[in-house]
């Protein structure tokens, strides 16, 4: 009782902790008199009351949300195996050279030749995004992969209209896709068709021969897909598209199986983007804002949003003069901190080490797959890039579905993977262990599913009455969909 007292305290929201005069902050003396704010300002926007901010001291507010902060599940403090998300370590050198003052202090009005040293990382990284995905036209202005999607089916769209091929209005979508690419090519005013796979869990190219026509601008592949196995056809598939006429765009949201391994310029594609935060380490999942490049064969690069960063001599900037460019996508150009963070993992990698991580994220996901067989459905039984599909059927026969053992995943403190996607699994449960893990972790996820599994025979009541060990036990999550609670209000 006395415990629960206290921990109540400690808990209690930060607005509940205030106290009148109580603060944080020694704040100097305003230059200007009250008043005469009163008479600079439209009389509207002077405030006409106190702020009700909390007032509490400096350690109060460091205890808040330090606390807060330990309420999450972050890659910092456990595994983190959420498929098609890359949860990989975000090394901290990133942050040391986003956090260099020449880049944290810059201001996005700077003139240009101020900002040369901002420019030159822009341009590299567009150059070492060009040599990854073997397209030449990068821009890097997208906020995040959607958000690249949308870019890069815009170009596909103009690159039609200015050929006067107003017929291409299809955009062909395989059932494994992210929902981001069905919702992006109607997003960009495109008919969306979508194609089976086939029992090996590939594009099946019967369908797809069946799709194809002149009234196709595009089809939106991942590969390797969603269910980390590896298109073997994709020559074929790409032979077969622009035989028709249409475009060949790539989400590679996710290339970290295939970096230094393979490229989408030269698996035929046209358009990609890439989300800088899954491969390129940079921070995700409440971490921070998205970081995503667009890159393209040069036929689309004059469709590509304004303002390019150029080089011209040895200076570098912005190019406005794009006429048949789809305009600007995105206030100022890129997130630039994330940009800077993603550039530092290139190079802190290299060449060699990009496509070490690529091999390591594919023998790290096998591994786990190989062993996680003999317990879990596998319904796809041929070798995994970095991630791979199992399906709970079998447990959810003995009453633990895959929505409850994900719960029961947590009290090991581990997050779980990705559920019920791709959604030509039933039960679905995408992981992704991601190169950064030692064998020591793997085997401790290994160990644990394998626990959850033997409880679904022995005594499914503990995994299905799961979590016991969270912040927060059983959320009602139907009504934290329909009415969230968002915000603190007073009583
Ligand atoms: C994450 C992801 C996306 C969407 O990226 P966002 O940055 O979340 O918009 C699209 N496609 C695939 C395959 C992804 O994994």
């Amino acid at each position: 009782m006395h415990n629960e007292r206290h921990k109540q305290a400690a808990e209690k929201l930060i607005f509940e902790k205030s106290v009148p005069g109580r603060t944080s902050q020694v704040l100097p003396k305003a230059g200007v008199a009250a008043k005469a704010i009163d008479k600079l300002l439209p009389s509207k926007m002077v405030r006409k009351s106190g702020t009700h901010l909390p007032e509490v001291s400096e350690l109060e507010v460091v205890r808040h949300f330090v606390r807060l902060s330990h309420l999450n599940h972050a890659i910092d403090t456990g595994f983190y195996p959420l498929g098609s998300c890359t949860m990989k370590y975000n090394p901290k050198i990133n942050d040391a050279m986003a956090m260099l003052d020449g880049f944290k202090f810059l201001h996005p009005h700077q003139p240009q030749d101020q900002v040369q040293g901002a420019l030159e990382l822009l341009w590299n990284l567009q150059e070492s995004i060009a040599n990854i995905v073997g397209l030449p036209s990068v821009t890097l202005q997208p906020a995040a992969g959607a958000h690249g999607e949308l870019t890069g089916l815009l170009l596909i769209r103009s690159y039609f209209e200015e050929k006067g091929d107003t017929k291409r209005i299809k955009v062909i979508v395989p059932d494994t896709a992210h929902g981001t690419n069905p919702a992006t090519a109607a997003m960009a005013g495109f008919e969306v068709v979508e194609i089976k796979s086939n029992d090996r869990g590939l594009v099946d190219i019967d369908a797809l021969k069946a799709a194809l026509g002149p009234d196709v601008a595009a089809i939106m592949l991942t590969n390797p897909n969603t269910l980390g196995l590896f298109e073997e056809e994709i020559m074929t598939v790409q032979k077969l598209v622009h035989q028709a006429g249409g475009l060949l765009y790539y989400d590679g949201a996710n290339l970290n199986a295939v970096m230094g391994l393979v490229r989408p310029g030269d698996m035929g594609f046209d358009v990609c983007h890439l989300n800088l935060h899954k491969t390129f380490s940079t921070p995700h999942g409440g971490g921070g804002p998205g970081g995503c490049a667009v890159a393209a064969r040069k036929e689309l690069d004059p469709y590509m949003p304004k303002p390019m960063v150029v080089k011209k001599g040895d200076k570098f900037e912005f190019d406005w003069n794009r006429p048949k460019s789809i305009g600007k996508i995105k206030g100022f150009y890129g997130n630039f901190g994330i940009l800077v963070r993603a550039y530092a993992y290139i190079l802190a990698n290299g060449k060699e080490g990009l496509c070490q991580v690529s091999q390591d994220a594919i023998l790290n996901a096998n591994y786990v797959r190989h062993i996680l067989a003999k317990q879990f459905t596998l319904p796809y039984t041929q070798p995994c890039m970095h991630e791979f599909v199992l399906s709970g059927n079998l447990q959810k026969q003995r009453g633990c579905s895959t929505a409850v053992m994900a719960k029961r995943l947590l009290d090991f403190g581990v997050h779980a993977p990705t559920v019920y996607f791709p959604l030509v699994v039933p039960e679905a449960m995408m992981i992704e262990p991601t190169e950064t893990e030692t064998k020591e972790t793997l085997d401790q996820f290994i160990e644990i599913m394998q626990t959850i599994d033997k409880e679904s025979i022995e005594s499914p009541d503990i995994v299905k009455n799961a979590p016991y060990n969270t912040p927060v036990l059983k959320l009602d999550e139907a009504q934290a969909a329909r009415k969230p609670n968002l915000r603190w209000q007073p009583n």
